[in-house]
């Protein structure tokens, strides 16, 4: 005990302590923090559905007809209607043959990674890929080869070496929206690899989906090349508002991870609430209302990464609602944090190992119901913050 405490006192003084900070009601646009109210800009929750009517009450509607367990884990008696309707409404939204429901977004890339590759296959997988993409790699034993960020000519040469001794097959995967740096990953030339090479790929679109592309398909939609990602990967919890994630591809892929995904099969299944939300948010996605939400989203984060980069501000090659400020090294971004939130603005700072060392930031979220004037004055107290911060 007495070195856990060392260890957490020599973290304080980096500026390397993580602690908690609990938000009372609802997640909003803006949120009680510490009995202040506050400008949530670090919410997955894009579109701010999470606390949408819609989504509560069919929340609540599936709890009274099926209840709040589905005591079991999916192979024994915890499969029930609303996974298999949850499953043929993301095959159908994601045009795959089929789908299967995972209990996080950490446990489907675990759970895909480990069940689908074997120790003869080789990974090649972006430097910035999620940490549940690495540990699913890890789990999967098979030889990982990390590409540099983005870098189709070096993974091309990887894929190219590789070739020459292949044994076993070849798997892609990559985020579709990096979730710390909020740029794309280029997904018209990585399907183009991926078939020169004869490699599956796999994209986490866990920041893409319900978000980009016209009908919030996704990053692939966006970059037009939906139908010809192998594996698509993504989350629940985030611009869709509730819990749990997916995996959408061909039959027997789905079949095979039924059979050998460890955390798919020793785990109880999501709850009734959280699928009927689901496809509630589904539904909300596809609809007009969705449609328009993405419509704000956009409109606020032009407004604000704009202002921001007239500021000066180092943004890392975002293109979408995760706009990072990159702030260096850890103390003066925790103290850059700290500032925001004093003035009423809730802003996480992020540190390794989230990010690499000297690239630490504040990493800015915006969602479909800030008001646009909140927005600006947002950016306009960081750029202010940014500009009185000892470097
Ligand atoms: C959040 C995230 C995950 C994990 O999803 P959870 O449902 O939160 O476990 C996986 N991949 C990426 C890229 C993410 O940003």
């Amino acid at each position: 005990m007495r070195k856990l405490k060392n260890d957490l006192e020599l973290l304080k003084g980096q500026g390397m302590l993580r602690t908690l900070k609990t938000v009372a009601g609802v997640q909003g646009p803006k949120v009680m923090l510490e009995g202040h109210e506050v400008l949530l800009l670090c919410s997955n929750n894009y579109l701010g559905l999470a606390g949408h009517p819609d989504l509560i009450e069919a929340s609540c509607a599936a709890t009274m007809r099926f209840g709040v367990g589905s005591g079991a884990s999916r192979l024994v008696s915890g499969t029930m209607e609303l996974h298999e309707q949850l499953e043929q409404r993301i095959a159908a939204f994601k045009n795959t043959e089929a789908a299967l429901v995972f209990n996080s977004g950490y446990a489907a890339n675990t759970g895909i990674l480990q069940g689908l590759v074997d120790p003869a296959d080789v990974i090649f997988s972006d430097q910035l890929n999620h940490a549940s993409i690495i540990d699913g790699c890890q789990l999967s034993g098979a030889r990982t080869l990390v590409y540099p960020h983005r870098d189709m000519a070096a993974l091309e040469s990887l894929l190219q070496a590789e070739s020459s001794r292949r044994h076993g097959r070849f798997l892609i995967v990559t985020d579709g929206v990096f979730s710390m740096d909020g740029d794309m990953a280029p997904l018209a030339e990585l399907v183009a690899l991926k078939e020169r090479y004869e490699a599956l790929l796999m994209v986490d679109d866990a920041h893409g989906t319900g978000v980009l592309g016209a009908t919030g398909r996704g990053t692939a939609e966006l970059l037009g090349c939906l139908d010809r990602v192998d594996l698509h990967m993504g989350t629940l919890g985030k611009a869709l508002g509730c819990f749990g994630a997916y995996l959408a591809a061909d039959r027997v892929v789905i079949d095979t991870l039924i059979n050998r995904s460890r955390s798919f099969i020793f785990s109880t299944s999501l709850p009734p609430g959280v699928l009927g939300a689901a496809l509630a948010a589904f539904d909300l996605v596809d609809g007009p209302e969705g449609a328009q939400r993405r419509q704000s989203l956009e409109v606020n984060r032009k407004l604000f990464a704009e202002r921001l980069q007239q500021g000066g501000v180092d943004l890392c090659g975002s293109a979408t609602q995760i706009v990072p400020v990159l702030t260096g090294e850890p103390v003066p971004t925790m103290e850059a944090a700290r500032r925001l939130l004093d003035a009423g603005i809730f802003i996480q700072g992020i540190r390794p190992p989230t990010v690499p060392a000297g690239r630490c930031r504040l990493r800015a979220t915006l969602m479909a119901d800030h008001r646009p004037d909140e927005v600006r004055a947002a950016a306009d107290l960081i750029l202010e913050i940014l500009a009185e911060l000892p470097r």
